[in-house]
């Protein structure tokens, strides 16, 4: 099979089941006992958290492990709420559920929130966000990369001005994890939040790196695991997994950044030249290298991934699947596509590991099935 699906999860890397493996069955100690067992368990948890900052340059101390990056959304995005007298959110609207649904949430409860609107191509509105901020902002949410159309954001630029005026400044950084460099310190962020899974980590763990002299307040109640900031024994096995990827990431992200860069060359001239009417969405200057957007005219995006995944390849729209029905993407309609025209889109998301033979094979099928469904003229919303 062909698996372009990696900003949905991504194969786990070879080093990483390595020592998930060997941590299952080596290290059984509880990272809290006091015994030699438990120790050896914590020597695994702190190896994580410091190959996480290495990662991501930041300092150890403020890294807090976390079940995964919907958790740490929650708990940044929940903890300002309730620390802030008059809490006025802001993040954009083309943001992971797990952040939109807590803020949706949080605005339930009466605190304050704005949407950052984006255009066609998925870019933030210039001039938006310094009414939002002399309007009282009190913290700004911005994803370093988008899941659906891969697009990369200024978080330096904006954390600038989110600084100056005084706010808190968060960003998720999960898809830009292996795929861009990122620099913690000098990009002006109070708390970012990440997990490694779409990079070859394990699923759930992930983290939430904050700046000095900030701390994260517990989201549940329990022991004093992470000093006191996430009750709940430790994943060992999993921040074995963490601590590997961590590392794969500071060695090789220049590495896999210029094999991302060719297949990305190859693949979309490979389903050009095959296809036409085919859309490129998404702000192709600023986009993750290893993420397409594609929508091929008078064909639908669930018609499509049915179909080529029976013939071997799989994608998805990005979009949440609800019993058995694809909604349409809300990236997509927040960048002003009507639901047919949101509804054509498909992501086409592959990694440095993903054989170049592999993308064109893909292209070759995607271009047979399009014509195939053009011919039949299935629910074609042109
Ligand atoms: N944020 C972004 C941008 C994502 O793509 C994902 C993917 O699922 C998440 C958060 C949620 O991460 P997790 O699966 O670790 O909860």
């Amino acid at each position: 099979r062909i698996y372009l699906d990696w900003n949905a999860t991504a194969p786990v890397l070879p080093e990483v089941r390595e020592a998930m493996v060997e941590a299952l069955g080596a290290v059984h100690g509880n990272a809290s006992s006091i015994h030699r067992e438990g120790q050896a368990a914590r020597a695994v948890v702190e190896r994580a958290r410091r190959a996480v900052a290495r990662a991501v340059g930041a300092p150890a101390q403020a890294v807090v492990l976390t079940a995964g990056a919907t958790e740490s959304n929650n708990q940044v995005l929940r903890q300002h709420a309730r620390q802030t007298t008059d809490p006025f959110i802001v993040c954009t609207v083309v943001e992971h559920p797990s952040v939109l649904e807590t803020v949706r949430a949080l605005e339930k409860q009466g605190v304050r929130v704005a949407l950052w609107p984006v255009d066609s191509k998925g870019r933030l509105q210039k001039g938006w966000l310094k009414e939002q901020l002399n309007a009282g902002a009190t913290l700004v949410s911005v994803m370093w990369a988008n899941n659906e159309i891969g697009n990369i954001y200024d978080i330096a630029a904006i954390g600038a001005e989110v600084q100056a005026a005084g706010a808190t400044f968060h960003v998720d950084g999960t898809q830009a994890l292996g795929r861009i460099p990122m620099d913690f310190a000098s990009s002006h962020i109070d708390y970012m939040t990440l997990s490694f899974h779409k990079m070859g980590g394990p699923k759930g763990i992930g983290a939430i790196v904050t700046r000095e002299g900030l701390i994260v307040e517990a989201l549940l109640t329990g022991g004093h695991q992470e000093r006191g900031r996430r009750p709940g024994t430790e994943n060992v096995p999993a921040a074995a997994g963490l601590e590997a990827a961590a590392r794969a990431l500071g060695t090789q992200l220049d590495t896999w950044r210029e094999a991302l860069g060719e297949r990305r060359h190859s693949f979309i001239e490979a389903l050009q030249s095959q296809i036409e009417g085919m859309e490129l969405r998404g702000d192709t200057e600023h986009q993750l290298l290893n993420t397409l957007n594609v929508a091929f005219e008078g064909v639908d995006g669930e018609d499509l991934l049915l179909a080529i995944d029976l013939e071997g390849i799989s994608a998805s729209s990005g979009s949440a699947c609800t019993a058995g029905s694809l909604e349409p993407s809300h990236v997509v309609l927040a960048m002003g596509f009507d639901e047919p025209s949101a509804r054509r889109s498909v992501r086409l998301s592959f990694g440095p590991h993903t054989p170049m033979d592999d993308l064109e094979r893909a292209a070759s099928i995607i271009a047979a099935v399009v014509t195939r469904l053009r011919a039949m003229g299935v629910n074609s919303p042109v």
